[in-house]
């Protein structure tokens, strides 16, 4: 098997499913409990927050919280409807972008709905993305909610250098970054970051928000009132140990990335009719490109037959256009060919090679 849909979902590591199997067995206790099984269960969480915050630093702890979620989804929901509810005397704006995830946009498409002005910007009509979002603030720019790196084509923000043009345009402003697909692989700078564990090799159901210090966030879920009020919930200890045991375990290397992205372009090179639709300024371990006159789900399940898996633009959009590609320049026809590879530590050359391959012969068997 040739498992090249990474973006989508990774396959858990053997060191995540390893502290998952023994939290369950070993430290079963509910993080609320006063005695010792409870403790026990709590210092679980209080080591992965520990161990995510200085992840997201890249090697510096970024001082905040991190609430632990159900995922980047309730991450992000959590973020842009919770800020919403704290500043809202703030101003009635919000700034984001064409290309983000259904979870930040629909969050902001509520906003919309209930009031606020929203500036959506197109990666496609800029030069400098991180100095247009920043312009697009004004004084009364409540958010601006941005993601690291796109799940469709790779594309990269500079979330440190957004971050501060944002705060000069204006200091009041939150920012939001959806860094699902940039965690451990860049570093990050935000208010609020939301990261994913299936992205990183550990179980689905687990996410985390950060929250920096000195920034409010009306919780989703009420309750219990565990993790500080902001996010009610037994604390799903078991998949925590593994969110923790899979960041420490993480081996994605981005020049090896790069490595492998070079030889799936040169072969890709060789053949006719293919649109690259990732760029230089996209991470390596991400590559989106057409391959005209075949329909991406023909390409999807032609692979799949022999046992190569890759994804129609984007897992998340099932089958239907996103209008993502879109806002990176690229046609409609073009869209419906989109094939997305996206590789992890275990990709190997011999993978790409047999990729290639097998595009290849598609390309025979189906163009018209
Ligand atoms: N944001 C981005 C950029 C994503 O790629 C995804 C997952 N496809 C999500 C958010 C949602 O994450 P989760 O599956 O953890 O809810």
């Amino acid at each position: 098997m040739v498992y090249l849909d990474n973006a989508a979902t990774a396959k858990p590591c053997a060191e995540c499913v390893e502290a998952v199997v023994k939290a369950a067995g070993e430290r079963f206790g509910n993080p609320g409990s006063l005695h010792g099984m409870g403790i026990a269960s709590g210092q679980i969480v209080s080591s992965a927050k520990k161990t995510i915050l200085a992840a997201l630093g890249g090697g510096t702890a970024l001082e905040g919280e991190v609430l632990f979620t159900s995922g980047a989804t309730e991450s992000n929901n959590t973020a842009i409807l919770g800020t919403a509810e704290k500043y809202r005397r703030n101003g009635k704006k919000v700034v984001t972008t064409a290309i983000e995830h259904p979870s930040a946009a629909k969050a902001i498409d509520l906003l919309e709905a209930r009031g606020y002005e929203v500036a959506r910007l197109a990666p496609k009509d800029y030069e400098d993305f991180e100095g247009a979002l920043a312009d697009a603030v004004g004084g009364d720019t409540m958010l601006v909610s941005c993601m690291a790196v796109n799940n469709e084509t790779g594309y990269a923000v500079d979330t440190a250098r957004l971050y501060k043009l944002i705060k000069r345009a204006n200091p009041q402003t939150i920012v939001h970054i959806d860094a699902v697909q940039g965690f451990l692989k860049m570093p990050l700078e935000g208010d609020l970051i939301s990261v994913s564990g299936h992205k990183i090799h550990a179980l689905k159901g687990v996410g985390a928000l950060y929250v920096k210090k000195g920034i409010r966030v009306a919780p989703l879920l009420v309750g219990g009132g565990q993790q500080k009020d902001l996010r009610s919930g037994t604390e799903t200890v078991e998949l925590i140990a593994g969110f923790e045991a899979a960041v420490k375990a993480y081996r994605g290397d981005k020049e090896r990335f790069a490595r492998l992205k070079a030889r799936l372009l040169d072969n890709l090179a060789q053949m006719s009719g293919i649109r690259v639709n990732s760029d230089e300024k996209c991470m390596p371990n991400i590559i989106n490109f057409s391959v005209s006159g075949v329909r991406s789900e023909i390409m999807l399940h032609a692979l799949e037959e022999k046992e190569i898996y890759v994804s129609s633009g984007s897992a998340c959009s099932r089958g239907k256009r996103s209008g993502v590609l879109a806002a990176f320049g690229v046609s409609d026809k073009d869209a419906d060919s989109a094939v997305r590879v996206s590789l992890c530590a275990d990709t190997s050359e011999d993978d790409i090679d047999f990729l290639c391959e097998s595009i290849k012969a598609n390309i025979e068997r189906f163009r018209r």
